[in-house]
Parts: C-alpha cells; structure tokens; sequence
C-alpha cells in the first residue's frame, strides 16, 4: 500500500533490520526497541489490522510469533516476553499495517501494561449476555 512505511520495508525502499523472512512474513527490530530486542512480525501482503488479515495468515505469523520468541529469549537472556497487537489508534495503533510486538522481558519494570482493576463496577453476567 502506497505511503505504508511497513509495505516500505517489505519492497526495502527503506532499511529493516531483518531478523526472519519467508513467503509470508517479515520479521524485524522495532526502532523504539522498548524493551531489548523488540521485534515486529508483518505480512507481508498489507491488511490494517488483526481485524481484517486472513485467517491462513495469521496462523502462520503466529507460528513465526512462538518461534522466533523462543529464539530471542534464548539468544537475548531474556526471562520473558510479552506478545501484543494494537488495533485502531484508541490502542495505541501507529501504524496501520497489521503486525505483532515481541517484547522480550528482564525486569518487571521496563515496560508498563497497567490493568486496573474494575471489577466493582462491572456486573459479569450482564457482561457476558452483551458479549454473546
Ligand atoms: P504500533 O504503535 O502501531 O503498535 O507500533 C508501531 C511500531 O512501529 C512502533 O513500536 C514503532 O517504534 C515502530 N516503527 C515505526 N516506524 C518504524 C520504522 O520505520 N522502522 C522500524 N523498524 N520500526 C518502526
Ligand atoms: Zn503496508
């Protein structure tokens, strides 16, 4: 897709620091690297978000996802990882072209994932009867 930065670093009309690449996918270094090793796995066709890409696909890049987190935890030290995609700016989405956040852990300090509690002001079943 034309000014998609990701669809950029797929046709490498701009450096990524490649990490794993195959048919359908593209692994790569996060600029911010909030945590060390912070790595982005894209398809490599364009879809928004985790909304709108095909099933097939996103079963593969969850396969690469497991794969390459037990890689970087290996290779990196690292005790952990969070696994995370934002959808639509309102979580914090930045860019619009699907992709996956590996962020391998050390401390429990580095990067902040705050849920709070409300479970006061929620009725459960009410909830649920929404949901379903
Ligand atoms: P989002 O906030 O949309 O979930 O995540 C977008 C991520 O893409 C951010 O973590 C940001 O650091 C990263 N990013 C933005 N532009 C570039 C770029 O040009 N190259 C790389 N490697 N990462 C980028
Ligand atoms: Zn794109």
């Amino acid at each position: 897709m034309e000014n998609c930065i990701f669809c950029k670093i797929i046709n490498k009309e701009i450096p990524g620091k490649v990490v794993y690449e195959d048919d359908i996918c593209l692994a790569f270094l996060d600029l911010s690297q909030a945590t060390y090793g912070h790595t982005l796995v894209i398809p490599k066709k364009h879809y928004d978000n985790i909304l709108t890409v095909d099933d097939e696909t996103l079963a593969h890049l969850f396969k690469i996802v497991k794969k390459l987190s037990k890689q970087i935890m290996e290779k990196l030290g690292a005790d952990g990882l969070n696994v995370l995609t934002n959808t639509n700016e309102v979580a914090g989405q930045t860019v619009h072209h699907f992709h996956i956040h590996i962020l391998p852990r050390y401390n429990k300090n580095e990067l902040k994932i705050n849920f709070i509690d409300h479970s006061q002001d929620v009725d459960l079943d009410e909830l649920l009867n929404k949901i379903k």
